[in-house]
């Protein structure tokens, strides 16, 4: 999707990647494979381009400092290297004042009872690197529980996290240039299933002052990061109103996908503007908009019936061009663009159960 931002704009694009047939191949005007810990390769393929940016937060930290040795990296990789990590990220959070889930780092099974005494039940534990989707982590309900989290879970460090009775989840993408100016798009509501998101829509029908509040934490914690580019900020609105930071990504995000139909600019325009120094677009949404992903289940029955789905009214489909549907595996999304959100959100729910032949 950046990759399709950037030669809209006319820039030549190329990959790096692990994985030939990765999506961005499809697009990109050459693709390099190489493994992320060849960091001599990864320097000389660089020192051929004007600027990089990164697809996900966990390209190897030393590669990301290879390239940045030799040509601008956007975000720098020291915004990888706080993120990468949950503990890093949450001293870092704490260490700023912004507001987070209670939380605490342990090493040992003998650290998470006694996080689990302190903080209480349920609660969950993450590793502390490489967990997205839900993978790498464990809801704890009871004492018992912990040994088997923690047989696969440790003994890498992991956080020990309260469990939050949040009212509903929120996402703000918001782009930083070089100079310092932020653009915020619309926050966004997330309904997660399995731990993994599964719908998104903005506006997200929250009063004014939580989503004006979730806006600002926002372009400050971008401004505290000191990124350059897009990034997602993920918070729970608790009972009270109140906002807890979940998760950053230093990237453009799943629930930003619905700003390439529903805003003037999208944000992965916005991360190809970050990257090349040109003035960020206007965030204005044209419409209410959901998106529903399309996991690898939706392949079950065959190839998904895409007529059904884009016969209903504002819908969209965006597939990755991922060769193999496994469970889980995010393969594409459908968007909807409807008059009032309530309709954007039926309409895409359906295209996505026609697609997928659900009941
Ligand atoms: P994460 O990978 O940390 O973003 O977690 C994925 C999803 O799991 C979140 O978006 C929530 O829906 C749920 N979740 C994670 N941590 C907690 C928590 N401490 N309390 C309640 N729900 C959580």
């Amino acid at each position: 999707m950046f990759a399709m931002a950037a030669k809209r704009l006319g820039y030549r694009v190329e990959a790096i990647t692990d994985a030939a047939d990765c999506p961005a191949a499809h697009h990109a005007d050459r693709v390099h494979v190489v493994e992320f810990t060849d960091e001599a390769a990864i320097a000389r393929i660089a020192s051929g381009l004007a600027a990089v940016t990164f697809e996900f937060e966990n390209v190897p930290i030393e590669a990301a400092r290879a390239l940045a040795a030799v040509v601008p990296c956007r975000p720098n990789p020291e915004v990888l290297f706080t993120t990468q990590d949950r503990a890093r990220e949450r001293a870092f959070l704490m260490h700023n004042g912004f507001p987070c889930t209670p939380h605490r780092v342990v090493r040992s099974r003998e650290e998470v009872v006694a996080a689990v005494a302190d903080l209480g039940l349920p609660a969950v534990l993450k590793t502390a690197a490489f967990g997205y989707d839900g993978k790498g982590q464990r809801r704890l309900d009871s004492i018992a529980a912990v040994n088997a989290a923690w047989d696969e879970l440790g003994p890498a460090p992991c956080v020990l996290e309260g469990w939050v009775d949040f009212e509903c989840e929120v996402s703000v993408v918001a782009a930083r240039d070089a100079t310092g100016a932020v653009a915020v798009f619309e926050p966004s509501r997330n309904v997660h299933s399995r731990h993994i998101l599964d719908l998104s829509s903005a506006p997200a029908g929250l009063p004014g002052r939580v989503l004006d509040e979730a806006r600002s934490l926002t372009a400050r914690l971008l401004e505290a990061l000191g990124v350059v580019g897009v990034a997602c900020v993920e918070f729970f609105v608790t009972r009270s109103g109140t906002m807890l930071v979940n998760e950053i990504a230093p990237r453009p995000h799943n629930s930003g996908h619905l700003t390439i139909e529903a805003c003037e600019t999208s944000q992965f325009e916005q991360q190809v503007r970050a990257l090349c120094g040109l003035p960020l677009g206007s965030v204005r949404q044209l419409a209410p908009a959901a998106m529903a992903n399309l996991l690898g289940e939706c392949w079950a029955g065959g190839e998904p019936d895409w007529q059904a789905a884009l016969a209903v009214p504002g819908v969209s489909l965006l597939l990755y061009g991922k060769s193999e549907p496994r469970p889980g595996r995010k393969m594409g999304h459908l968007t909807a663009l409807a008059p009032t959100i309530e309709e954007a959100i039926v309409n895409v729910t359906r295209a996505r159960a026609l697609a997928c032949r659900t009941p």
